[in-house]
């Protein structure tokens, strides 16, 4: 497998980041996942916009993103696969223990790995923790991921592949890696990104290409909407068929169907060449 690393190509094995880099030792790093299908990024400007969004929101550098581009080619005809997720991680450097940030540049690594296609549906569980709608970190793509793993370990625990958050205002918030919908009375809601969700780059796209409206929504709206379904890069669009304890029979619902079939057509004229 070859990663981009150091301006170039290099062997996994060998490759080599510093143990005193920012993003290692205090998570001040970034990162994108972004989808290939035959070696061709999906929606690749719109990550690179959300990578330097989420560098400027941390004081980093703004990424080079014609190296990012190239790196991202690189790493994909390296590593031919139908269909593929890279991996694109870029920190503060390294720099003594207890310095602020790191000193010595900026670590970019693009990395890539197989991934499958997901089932339409999944289970879903609530968690008690929140997600800080007015946070430093609020919205930005980070490394420090340490939370996300938490809750979807606990999620794995009772048999569903994602945990969603409220905030702290008791508002639906979103998924560990995901955004999330509901349908009610036949209309689309999401919660807006004043909530404290990631802008996901798909959930921009389903309200584009649905018209689904972004609604402050209660968290006990899970106990009553006809249908719910999460999305992300890797999801694309996801049935819901229990959220805790509820079943929902039949998903996905019409709504949802029609929405994982509008995201389909009308994603493969997104892929970037
Ligand atoms: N929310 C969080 C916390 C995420 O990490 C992600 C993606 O990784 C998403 C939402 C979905 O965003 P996207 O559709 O851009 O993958």
């Amino acid at each position: 497998m070859k990663i981009w690393l150091d301006g170039g190509l290099q062997d996994t094995e060998g490759a080599r980041v510093s143990v005193f880099d920012h993003g290692l030792t205090v998570g001040d790093g970034i990162f994108e996942t972004v989808k290939a299908v035959d070696g061709r990024p999906f929606a690749l400007t719109r990550h690179l916009d959300r990578l330097t969004r989420s560098a400027r929101g941390l004081g980093l550098p703004d990424p080079d993103l014609d190296e990012v581009r190239r790196a991202c080619a690189a790493v994909l005809e390296a590593n031919p696969m139908p269909l593929g997720r890279l991996r694109i991680t870029y920190t503060g450097g390294h720099g003594p223990l207890g310095s602020d940030r790191g000193e010595q540049g900026t670590t970019l690594v693009v990395a890539v790995g197989g991934t499958a296609r997901r089932p339409d549906s999944t289970a879903v569980v609530t968690v008690p923790w929140t997600r800080n709608e007015r946070g430093a970190l609020t919205g930005l793509k980070t490394t420090s991921y340490a939370e996300n793993v938490v809750a979807l370990a606990r999620a794995r625990e009772r048999g569903a592949t994602e945990a969603l958050f409220g905030n702290t205002v008791g508002r639906l918030c979103e998924g560990t890696g995901s955004n999330v919908f509901v349908v009610l009375d036949g209309e689309i809601h999401t919660p807006p990104v004043a909530s404290g969700c990631l802008a996901g780059i798909t959930r921009a796209l389903v309200v584009e290409w649905t018209g689904a409206r972004e609604t402050d929504l209660p968290l006990d709206v899970l106990d009553r909407a006809d249908e719910v379904f999460l999305t992300s890069t890797l999801r694309d669009v996801q049935a819901v068929h229990r959220v805790d304890d509820r079943e929902l029979p039949g998903a996905p619902g019409p709504v949802t169907a029609k929405a994982m079939r509008v995201f389909e057509e009308r994603s493969g004229d997104d892929l970037d060449p």
